[in-house]
């Protein structure tokens, strides 16, 4: 054997193998397997919009004082953007706080997006970020504790996206992946202001604390936000949530819908609250 077949292939130059929604794959997770809750402890969870709206109901907590106790604040690498991932606990495997030994998750039913997408990752090969992108694909991550893939259930990508609930999911945070793949799009030269970055926190994961700045400022002085709209935003905070995206959209790149009202304009909505 010469030296070449002996040498050990690079693995970052092994690219994933590329799976559409058809494709299948052998994998299971549950509470007999022998690694159950190794990948629950010293891993980065990154948090999308929708999780953190819900888990912070889950907890009976505000959004403030969800992200004060339970996330980290990062910025985004070549995005420039601020993104929330979970605080790990300072203990020897740097555990997330909702796993326990032999119980496993214990806000299992609100999980994060992560947590639901493993062992799957997902990419794209073009900049449209909108759901059923056709340039999207997917690919298997096979951490070596994990012990899953020797299970023998069969799934194809869609049937696990939908036994775990990401298709919902991703539909929320659809706006918020937009913001980030249009900030990594651009030259690395172009920054955003501090302040930028605060209303991108604000909008896309403080979500009661962005619910007072809209309904409880002069925000609806300063934008023409149709009457049911604004009804809707009131009542749910998906729609708020979506409605934050949006503006974000405006702000950052001056493409979305949300415009700020001429100077002398009346409001369709009232004069705020
Ligand atoms: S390491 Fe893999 S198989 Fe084990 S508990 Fe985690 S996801 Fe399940
Ligand atoms: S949130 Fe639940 S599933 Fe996700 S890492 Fe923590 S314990 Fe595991």
């Amino acid at each position: 054997m010469d030296k070449k077949n002996k040498e050990k292939p690079d693995s970052s130059a092994i690219l994933p193998v590329q799976m559409g929604y058809n494709s299948r794959f052998k994998f299971d997770c549950h509470k007999g397997v022998k690694c159950f809750t190794r990948c629950c402890r010293g891993i980065d969870i990154m948090l999308t919009p929708y999780d953190i709206l819900t888990m912070r109901k889950r907890l009976e907590l505000s959004s403030e004082e969800f992200l004060a106790i339970f996330t980290e604040l990062k910025l985004l690498e070549k995005g420039d953007l601020p993104i929330v991932t979970m605080k790990l606990l300072d203990d020897d495997q740097r555990s997330c706080p909702f796993v326990r030994d032999g119980q496993g998750c214990i806000i299992y039913e609100d999980r994060p997006t992560t947590c639901r997408y493993y062992p799957l990752g997902v990419g794209s090969l073009s900049y449209a970020s909108e759901p059923d992108n056709p340039d999207e694909f997917f690919f298997t991550v096979k951490e070596d504790h994990c012990l899953g893939f020797e299970e023998d259930k069969e799934w194809t990508v869609a049937e696990w996206r939908e036994d775990q609930g990401v298709d919902i999911r991703d539909k929320v945070n659809a706006g918020w992946t937009d913001l980030i793949v249009r900030k990594k799009s651009l030259p690395a030269n172009i920054k955003l202001s501090e302040q930028s970055k605060q209303m991108f926190f604000l909008a896309c994961y403080n979500i009661d604390k962005f619910r007072k700045f809209v309904f409880e400022s002069t925000f609806l002085q300063r934008y023409d936000i149709d009457g049911d709209r604004l009804e809707k935003m009131r009542q749910d905070d998906i729609q708020l949530l979506q409605f934050g995206f949006e503006w974000m959209k405006t702000t950052l790149f001056s493409e979305g819908s949300i415009t700020p009202r001429k100077a002398g304009e009346k409001t369709s909505a009232g004069d705020g609250e």
